[in-house]
């Protein structure tokens, strides 16, 4: 293969995979840089006034300035994303399933090693933890080193930047949106909205609030019924408190958070170095004849 950098001043064109030839991502992932982001959204009903791709949006929009901080390749992100049981049969909103949705994000991950990637980090912008931590630990079982996010995960705003918890097609949400594509939302249309929930909503923690005592993580049980049933006009919080100062505080102090994860993989594991230090093909089917890399001993430590 031609050296990449004999014909790239810049090693890439661009953040994206998908922008660059297939020379100039193997070429960075053997020379400059292995660390791979995959964003993964949802297409879903985001109420009246945000467009039904938003969270699609928010993870390419968060994953792109990552990748741009801190040199880290961005994969194609799929559109589609898997769903909690009580979004589905809603107007707007297309799940895969979960089955769908693991295949999917563990093949493309796949895909991306065979390129020279070594260090995966998924950034999702949806609650979809039922696929994505499945895929993850499936992929760690191969030897592929994978990080699953969520973005609200490193938001933990109990009330500073916001006026509420982060919820749906809300003050959260549609402020990322008047920060990333202001184009695509209507303000004129936004009106709060709520669900009844099943049980007091002082035991589950919302997405993006810091845990306290007591409380089970929001995707850990039944906690609704399905929102074409519970909620009047698909928005779950206040949209009319969403300001676009909000949103680039929110999304500034996330991505600050992705920059520095990125940094300490880059640090601790240099370009070639697989933090897991195997590749265990054979998945499920036995972990007893791994055998690690060079740069690491018996024991998987880095040499
Ligand atoms: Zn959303």
């Amino acid at each position: 293969m031609k050296k990449q950098t004999t014909f790239k001043l810049d090693k890439r064109d661009s953040v994206w995979f998908h922008e660059n030839s297939a020379h100039v991502c193997a070429a960075y992932a053997k020379e400059v840089c292995d660390v791979a982001i995959l964003p993964i959204g949802a297409i879903e009903q985001h109420g009246a006034h945000c467009p039904t791709g938003m969270d699609t949006f928010n993870a390419v929009g968060i994953a792109e300035k990552v990748g741009a901080a801190t040199g880290a390749m961005v994969l194609p992100c799929p559109m589609y994303g898997s769903h909690p049981h009580h979004h589905w049969g809603m107007a707007g909103t297309i799940p895969l399933t979960y089955e769908t949705h693991i295949g999917l994000l563990v093949d493309i991950i796949r895909g991306a090693a065979v390129c020279g990637f070594n260090k995966f980090i998924i950034i999702s912008a949806h609650g979809q933890v039922s696929s994505t931590l499945v895929a993850t630990h499936k992929l760690g079982i191969e030897g592929l080193f994978t990080i699953s996010s969520t973005w609200y995960d490193f938001l933990r705003d109990d009330k500073t930047v916001l006026k509420d918890y982060m919820w749906h097609a809300d003050e959260a949400e549609t402020s990322v949106g008047l920060y990333l594509y202001p184009e695509m939302i209507q303000m004129e249309l936004a009106e709060a909205g709520g669900g009844k929930g099943l049980l007091d909503s002082s035991w589950k923690i919302a997405p993006g609030q810091a845990a306290g005592a007591g409380m089970l993580y929001h995707f850990e049980g039944t906690f609704g019924l399905p929102e074409k049933d519970d909620l009047d006009n698909g928005v779950i919080g206040d949209p009319t408190n969403a300001t676009v100062e909000k949103g680039e505080e929110l999304i500034e102090t996330v991505v600050g958070y992705y920059n520095k994860l990125v940094t300490e993989i880059k640090t601790k594991y240099a370009v070639g170095i697989n933090p897991l230090g195997f590749r265990n093909p054979n998945g499920y089917n036995t972990t007893a004849d791994i055998t690690y890399d060079k740069d690491h001993d018996s024991k998987g430590q880095l040499i």
